[in-house]
């Protein structure tokens, strides 16, 4: 592949999808500038205990990125930053971009000495609120740049002087304020990737209500080492091992009233958390109670492998309702093969809810297309392309095949060549 000369180009989050476009356009020789709102690059697979359909933790794929984005000169990463306005400047955009005041800099060697002198607990958002870290903290045990990330307003003066204080080498700025430049860029690639759908939204499932009724991508951090439980799978309420566990497929997807579009990663997630569930305790029984099952393609084989494990069941029914009666939960099932209405009761229940994209609340200051969904559209006229589940809902792989298209129309739009 020859160089070439073209603009620079922004990609706007650094997620896989992201973090893919921008390793393919450096690649094919165009300067970068990725932008992340977090303190750190990965996005949510990060937060996945394992990825179908091999199984393997997310950190094998993301670390070689990782390391491929740290060593390429012509990718700048501007972690805790926004791009806050943009205009169309000719072919391209001249974009402003802001970023968080940076009370840990660049000098930070992750050593961990601030944290013994931080008290102040904050919820942590990489186990999504299920367990509580130090205010000042690597990101995650993964976390690039490894560099501490400082929730400074969480902390009184006197405390935040202690823990600048224990920074033998003054890495900890108690008067950084936030930045702001502006670049010019050639074309955009808008990455900006998904939220869990609210739990709250589905009451009448149990969302927010039952404490054993929870969310996948909370099984996912509870099933994983550095998850709030260590790795254990259990019933919130009480800290034990659920005996029965019901995943229920389609909670607030294809549904008029919630997420009118199906996720296309639901289906394959739940029988991937089946396989965590009867790893750790065999002799749980595990029911997965779908409308449709949706594993297209070799995905066939997983759901195959699945549905064959003992004491794994796959039952078409609707769940319709799920209730709380003297301390256990009832599942109002409509059981479509058999044509009745069936009620469980089991132990724990996960809701397989959908991917958000989290395009639909944020104009990203760009003039950015959007479906009714608020999936993000190609507007190449306009030199913006769109990669990962920020265009539609997808896996891993689908993403990472969507940025290397998206960094070529981007290159392309920029003025270099693909
Ligand atoms: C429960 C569950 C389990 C799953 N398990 C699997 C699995 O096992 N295997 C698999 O293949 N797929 C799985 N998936 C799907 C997988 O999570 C997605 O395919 C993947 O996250 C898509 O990556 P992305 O880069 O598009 O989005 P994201 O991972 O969401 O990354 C987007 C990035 O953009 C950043 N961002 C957002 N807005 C802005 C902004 N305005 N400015 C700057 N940065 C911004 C975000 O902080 C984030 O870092 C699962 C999904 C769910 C719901």
């Amino acid at each position: 592949m020859s160089e070439t000369k073209a603009s620079p180009l922004l990609v706007i989050g650094a997620g896989i999808a992201g973090v893919t476009a921008a390793l393919e356009a450096a690649e094919m020789g165009s300067e970068v500038v990725l932008v992340e709102r977090e303190p750190a690059i990965g996005g949510r697979v990060l937060r996945i205990n394992n990825y179908f359909p091999k199984l393997c933790p997310p950190s094998c794929g993301m670390e070689i990125n990782t390391r491929r984005v740290e060593r390429n000169p012509r990718i700048r990463v501007l972690t805790s930053a926004r791009v806050t306005a943009a205009e169309k400047k000719g072919a391209g955009w001249s974009v402003t971009i802001t970023r968080d005041p940076a009370y840990v800099t660049d000098a930070c060697t992750a050593c961990g000495d601030c944290d013994q002198a931080c008290e102040t607990l904050v919820s942590d958002p990489h186990n999504l609120g299920l367990s509580e870290a130090k205010a000042i903290r690597l990101p995650h045990l993964n976390a690039w740049p490894n560099r501490y990330h400082f929730d400074r307003e969480a902390v009184g003066d006197e405390e935040a002087r202690r823990i600048a204080d224990a920074c033998t080498i003054g890495a900890v700025d108690l008067d950084a304020a936030a930045t702001t430049e502006t670049i010019e860029v050639g074309a955009v690639v808008v990455a900006t990737g998904w939220h869990p759908y609210p739990i709250e939204n589905l009451e009448d499932l149990g969302g927010g209500k039952i404490q054993d009724v929870i969310a996948n991508v909370h099984m996912e951090r509870m099933a994983s080492p550095a998850g709030p439980t260590g790795g254990r799978i259990v019933c919130p309420s009480t800290n034990e091992a659920p005996k029965k566990v019901a995943f229920v497929q389609c909670a607030g997807s294809r549904d008029v009233n919630h997420l009118n579009y199906c996720s296309g990663v639901c289906c394959l997630a739940s029988l991937k958390q089946a396989t965590y569930v009867k790893e750790q305790l065999p002799d749980a029984e595990v029911t997965m109670y779908y409308i449709d099952r949706r594993t297209p393609g070799r995905n066939e084989d997983f759901l195959l492998k699945v549905a064959a494990m003992e004491g794994v069941k796959l039952v078409k029914g609707k769940v319709g309702r799920i209730e709380q009666e003297n301390g256990s939960i009832k599942l109002h099932v409509e059981d479509v093969e058999n044509v009745r209405i069936i009620e469980v009761e089991p132990d724990l229940v996960v809701l397989a809810t959908g991917m958000v994209p989290n395009a639909a609340d944020d104009d990203l200051a760009l003039f950015t297309r959007k479906d009714d969904e608020g999936f993000v559209l190609d507007d190449l006229d306009s030199g913006v392309t769109v990669a990962g589940v920020a265009r539609r809902p997808e896996d891993v792989a689908a993403s990472v095949r969507d940025a290397t298209g998206a960094a070529a129309r981007a290159v392309i739009a920029a003025g270099g060549r693909a």
